[in-house]
């Protein structure tokens, strides 16, 4: 098998997820490459790579790190041989992996042809149907008038969503309730589509109430061999928004955990997917499960697959990158009947959120910062020390806090001694109503779905 030498990776994202991957790279000798926006000149980012260029001069803060051709101008002047996109930004831009490509830098994820077909949720949805994965009923494609909506509902009646084809990160979903709600629902729907992602197509899906959301993470290398590393539940969500995940599930019947997990493969083999992915379903009360989307890339709450698998996700992503197989030395994943999870782990994003204020994202100079740790404690933090400033620019994640332990019960009982472990002086964030979702009756018993923060109005006191 040919590889492909990667001496030096640019990381194309700031926070922490750069820093993670930086640290992979790091373990695996290659030399690390950062790139940062003018707002974040004094990102911690910027300092823990080799090397850090400032990219988008005169663009607004979030278009610095989607300006492709500067990154990629970037990449070509300092013989960077890979980028890793991350997550958000351009990780499932099609045309900046296409643009890699091209230039003949690997781009660490997918072929570009599956950013285009799951980066649009309709298109997703089609190749779900034909590779016989159940979808919930939904329209063919996008829909082009309030009647073919109502059609639609009159046919499945209501409740039914309507979703922006290139929607993400919760935004661009209406739910409506009934037919004197649709009209404005599908107007709204799709400008919110055409303002938050630059087109406003819509398509309609049934709307399953208090589902679980359950998510698959895969890897495939470029032999086709593709394996799953079980199941995080994501159902702890606020707006449609993960806030905490859990992994493995608690919830899943067994042999509906098997049946997803064995989906999840099927579909990725069907498009001969490549790299890391994560396929997403929707599991109703009555354990049946439904296809929602493919994250073509490295998702946040990575981190505690890997703590219950053992299996670094960032660090073979690099490695399937370079060409190597999946059972192969470095890589060395175990044939799938053999891919053994332990305990359970949790995630807990904080914020820069004021809880009291709707999550409004605070900004300031942070005056105190002292985290958790200890045994079975995981933490990736971006910008999370004394005397850093929390800019309005960007997203208001603070620091992700994973937790493992032999049962669920002793990893929610270190995650929250660890959240009250916590100090942080000079920004507001949301950890006194993390505190109050992990000790809840409801998440301990693992009973929650994903209307349970909007319906337990206790958890915001
Ligand atoms: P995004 O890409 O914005 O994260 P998803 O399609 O993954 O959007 O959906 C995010 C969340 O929205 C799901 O986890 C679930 O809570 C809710 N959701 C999406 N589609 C439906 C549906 N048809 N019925 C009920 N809830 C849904």
């Amino acid at each position: 098998m040919q590889l492909r030498p990667i001496k030096k990776l640019m990381v194309a994202n700031r926070g922490e997820i750069a820093i993670r991957v930086f640290r992979a790279c790091n373990e695996l000798q290659i030399r690390t490459v950062a790139i940062y926006s003018k707002e974040d000149s004094a990102s911690y980012h910027r300092y823990k790579a080799d090397e850090a260029y400032l990219v988008g001069e005169g663009k607004k803060p979030i278009d610095a790190y989607l300006d492709i051709e500067g990154i990629v101008k970037l990449a070509k002047d300092h013989d960077v041989d890979a980028i890793h996109p991350g997550y958000g930004f351009l990780s499932e831009n099609a045309d900046f992996a296409r643009r890699c490509e091209e230039e003949n830098i690997i781009f660490v994820g997918p072929k570009h042809q599956h950013l285009i077909t799951f980066g649009d949720k309709s298109k997703a949805r089609t190749a779900a149907i034909e590779a016989g994965i159940p979808v919930i009923p939904g329209s063919e494609g996008t829909v082009s008038s309030v009647e073919e909506v109502r059609a639609f509902a009159d046919a499945h009646r209501y409740p039914i969503i309507i979703k922006a084809a290139l929607g993400g990160g919760g935004r661009g979903m209406r739910i409506v309730r009934n037919e004197g709600e649709l009209e404005e629902a599908y107007n709204r729907a799709k400008s919110e589509a055409k303002q938050t992602f630059g087109q406003d197509d819509v398509y309609v899906e049934k709307y399953i109430e208090n589902p679980r959301h359950i998510e698959v993470q895969i890897l495939a290398d470029q032999n086709g061999d593709t394996v799953h590393l079980f199941e995080r539940d994501c159902s702890v969500q606020r707006r449609h928004q993960k806030v905490v995940e859990v992994a493995p599930s608690r919830s899943l019947d067994e042999k509906v955990r098997q049946a997803i997990c064995d989906s999840a493969v099927k579909l990725m083999k069907s498009v001969n997917y490549l790299n890391a992915g994560t396929v997403e379903f929707l599991v109703s009360s009555n354990g049946e499960f439904f296809f929602i989307e493919v994250n073509p890339r490295v998702q946040v709450e990575h981190t505690i697959t890997e703590m219950i698998t053992g299996i670094d996700i960032v660090q073979s992503q690099i490695l399937i990158a370079k060409g190597y197989g999946l059972h192969e030395n470095p890589i060395l994943i175990p044939e799938q009947k053999d891919i053994n999870w332990y305990g359970y782990a949790i995630q807990c994003r904080v914020t820069t959120e004021d809880p009291s204020n709707n999550f409004m994202p605070d900004t300031g100079k942070i005056m105190a910062y002292r985290s958790g740790g200890g045994f079975g404690v995981r933490l990736d933090a971006g910008n999370a020390f004394q005397g850093s400033v929390i800019t309005p620019h960007y997203d208001s994640l603070l620091v992700k806090l994973s937790t493992q332990g032999l049962t669920f019960e002793k990893a929610a009982a270190k995650m929250l001694r660890n959240l009250k472990e916590f100090r942080i002086r000079g920004v507001k964030t949301n950890i006194a109503f993390l505190e109050n979702v992990v000790k809840h009756k409801a998440f301990l018993e693992g009973k929650v779905t994903t209307s349970f923060i909007d319906s337990t109005p206790e958890l915001f006191v």
